[in-house]
């Protein structure tokens, strides 16, 4: 998978065709059921199990803001699916 593909399929919104979940979908799912722990354990389980590099998850939230799994759905998300 090319980075951009993978950054693709890190950041739709819906369930891919695939059947793939994305980082969003993944960390409100996860936010739900335990409280954020001013890291990203999410992201970074949702690239290990998408077969993504940890790396390019984690570059992509921080250089949107997102320091933490509360801070990428409040806020970093909004910056890097608006642009
Ligand atoms: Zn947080």
């Amino acid at each position: 998978m090319s980075a951009t593909a993978q950054t693709n399929a890190a950041t739709s919104e819906h369930d891919d065709e695939d059947g793939t979940d994305s980082v969003y979908v993944h960390l409100v799912a996860a936010l739900a059921e335990t409280p954020c722990d001013h890291a990203l354990p999410h992201p970074r389980r949702w690239a290990v199990d998408h077969g993504v590099p940890e790396a390019i998850i984690v570059d992509l939230l921080e250089r949107h803001g997102g320091f933490c799994d509360c801070e990428v759905v409040t806020n970093a998300w909004a910056r890097l699916v608006g642009g």
